[in-house]
């Protein structure tokens, strides 16, 4: 709780929210004036680009249903998706199952690839059901410590493509006039060349709820220094669904030209956590380095679930 009361302290002292979400599927936002459509992120309008499909200001793939926006052309909405939204996509996947998101055809199903019947994660009404192969191993379970753990192999993604997705979504929750500071930012994330540079290092800071959190709600922050302030990054952006938080930094070359080399400690913007911490654990946190900017194939991610008992079920005819 002390860390909880520095973490609250550090955001009110040095930043303001300049624009905060919380939503459910049902309740619609729509970002941006639907009469007067310019797209932000490559500057036109009609009839030179169309707006006929929904853009997402937050991907669907991550469970949202109800924010839109109003400035994103059907050309950039195709780039983005075809492209960085597919490496975050594929990036989160193996805990999107996990932690039940819903995107646009449900939870997704986690399945070997390949011709002959592999392991496959599926989310069946209320469960999730899980097929394994003695020869190819997806789990361990810890009996003594009732826990399992999954090794579940990720499709390919390239790491700086799932950070530019991030921040490109950052970038389409910035008030209007906020535009403006982050032009050499948003160039770097529109480059589908991904081997050009833009920022030496760009931590993003991962938290991890334990315990039963719901499937179906969002938070979206955007964080700006305070005019008063000097020595901390200029803007976060904070998404949060399910069990996972991450804290993105919103790079600005007007803004934090001066901090470029130093090195600076930042406290981690304050997440409620399961309100049965004693049961279900504190946030866990780490940071993620998403820089990499090469293609990983076949790349497996670990995650230990806890459990409170085993229930033996049968499942004749399988093995
Ligand atoms: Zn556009």
């Amino acid at each position: 709780m002390q860390k909880q009361m520095e973490n609250i302290n550090f955001y009110e002292t040095n930043y303001d929210i300049i624009g905060q979400w919380f939503v459910r599927p049902g309740e619609k936002v729509v970002l941006g004036d639907m009469k007067n459509r310019i797209c932000r992120f490559c500057g036109k309008q009609s009839p030179e680009v169309t707006f006929r499909k929904v853009a997402h200001a937050i991907p669907e793939l991550l469970g949202n249903k109800s924010i839109e926006s109003a400035y994103e052309c059907d050309t950039c909405n195709q780039g983005f998706g075809s492209g960085i939204e597919n490496d975050l996509g594929n990036w989160s996947k193996p805990m999107r199952t996990l932690i039940r998101i819903r995107g646009k055809s449900g939870v997704p199903t986690l399945k070997k690839g390949g011709d002959k019947p592999g392991w496959r994660i599926e989310y069946d009404q209320s469960r999730l059901n899980i097929t394994a192969y003695e020869d190819d191993p997806i789990y361990e379970v810890d009996e003594e410590n009732k826990s399992v753990t999954f090794k579940l192999r990720r499709d390919a993604y390239t790491p700086v493509a799932v950070l530019k997705a991030f921040m490109k979504i950052g970038i389409t929750l910035l008030p209007d006039d906020e535009v403006v500071n982050f032009s050499g930012l948003m160039a770097w994330i529109q480059n589908p060349d991904h081997s050009k540079p833009y920022l030496n290092k760009c931590p993003v800071i991962y938290t991890f709820q334990p315990g039963p959190m719901p499937n179906d709600f969002i938070a979206a922050f955007i964080l700006r220094r305070k005019q008063t302030v000097t020595g901390y990054p200029y803007a976060f952006f904070v998404l949060g669904y399910g069990n996972e938080v991450f804290q993105i930094p919103l790079p600005s070359e007007k803004h934090d030209s001066q901090m470029n080399g130093q090195s600076i400690s930042i406290y981690p913007f304050p997440v409620l956590g399961h309100l049965d911490a004693l049961t279900y654990g504190e946030p866990k946190r780490a940071v993620l380095d998403l820089m990499d900017c090469t293609v990983h194939k076949g790349e497996r991610m670990t995650v230990q679930m806890g459990y409170d008992s085993r229930v033996p079920v049968d499942i004749s005819g399988k093995s």
